[in-house]
């Protein structure tokens, strides 16, 4: 029986599945381009509806895999892309954004970030959001890799519009945990982890493995079943493989005991005082 939570909502009311998809190095070579389609297909299929992407990954080739993917079922999918910093201004937000859209052959993104703070003043880009938010063209905006003192000045500029932080976080990566995550959790804000695997690190860990093996599963869902545990936090890993989709959806009919916890917390120290913000 599934017993941990499935899903979570934005402050729009948006309701999105916790296990999403990533696509970064996806469209990168054409030899593997089928087998992503199929696999970001297949996660339709099984419910995992969120695609997260961005304008950077592969120059825009993964928003093309995105978009073939999403061909004749659009409405099935909640789509998350990026803008560069360095399109951070109003004039080139508002054409990244058609750019984007042009790319995944549709007339809307479901969430929009700032892919991290670059030099352009926040109210720049937060004006193209507005705007785009106006013309249909996004339906919310959020930011990715912000920590505290950056989300306490984007909710100056905007209180309670903010639909997500988008940040590394996952058992070799708890830094957040100590401030960003509760500050999060205050205000209502779902958090995205990104590389919630470490980018595949974290599966040859021995105490992930020694885990693993006590509940009869694979490394990575033993990875993604400790994100999957924090409250309000969507996990977005990314496979190009669809036998691995099954596998990782199957984390979230993990439940980590308190023995399993302790085990990890060992290996893995959760944080005891600030750190600052990781990116990769
Ligand atoms: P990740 O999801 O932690 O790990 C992806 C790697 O793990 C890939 O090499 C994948 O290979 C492999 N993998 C996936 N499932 C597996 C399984 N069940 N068993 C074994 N290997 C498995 O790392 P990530 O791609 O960096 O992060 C996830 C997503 O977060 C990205 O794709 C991107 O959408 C987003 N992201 C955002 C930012 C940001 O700055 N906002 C930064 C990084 C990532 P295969 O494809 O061969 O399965």
């Amino acid at each position: 029986m599934r017993t941990t939570r499935t899903t979570t909502t934005f402050p729009n009311g948006a309701t999105v599945p916790v296990l999403g998809q990533g696509t970064w190095h996806m469209g990168e070579a054409s030899s593997a381009r089928a087998d992503e389609v199929s696999s970001l297909r297949l996660g339709l299929d099984l419910g995992l509806t969120l695609i997260d992407t961005a304008e950077m990954y592969a120059d825009g080739g993964a928003e093309r895999v995105v978009g073939e993917a999403i061909q004749g079922r659009r409405d099935e999918a909640f789509v998350v892309s990026k803008v560069l910093p360095s399109n951070a201004s109003t004039a080139r937000t508002l054409r990244a954004c058609d750019d984007s859209l042009k790319r995944l052959k549709t007339d809307h993104i479901d969430l929009y970030l700032l892919h991290w703070r670059g030099g352009t003043p926040l109210s720049e880009t937060l004006e193209a959001f507005e705007r785009l938010q106006q013309a249909g063209k996004i339906r919310a905006w959020g930011v990715s890799n912000f920590d505290v003192d950056d989300m306490e000045e984007i909710e100056q500029h905007a209180p309670g519009q903010v639909a997500t932080n988008q940040v590394l976080y996952n058992l070799s990566r708890r830094g957040i945990a100590f401030d960003l995550l509760p500050w999060c959790a205050e205000k209502r804000i779902p958090v995205m982890a990104y590389s919630p695997l470490d980018e595949g690190r974290l599966l040859g860990n021995a105490a992930v493995n020694r885990v693993a093996a006590a509940h009869g599963a694979t490394p990575a869902q033993i990875a993604l079943a400790f994100v999957l545990a924090t409250p309000d936090v969507i996990a977005i890993p990314k496979t190009g493989r669809p036998d691995r989709i099954r596998e990782n959806l199957a984390a979230l009919d993990i439940r980590l005991t308190v023995e399993d916890r302790t085990a990890l917390d060992a290996a893995f120290p959760p944080p005891s005082r600030k750190r600052p913000l990781e990116m990769i």
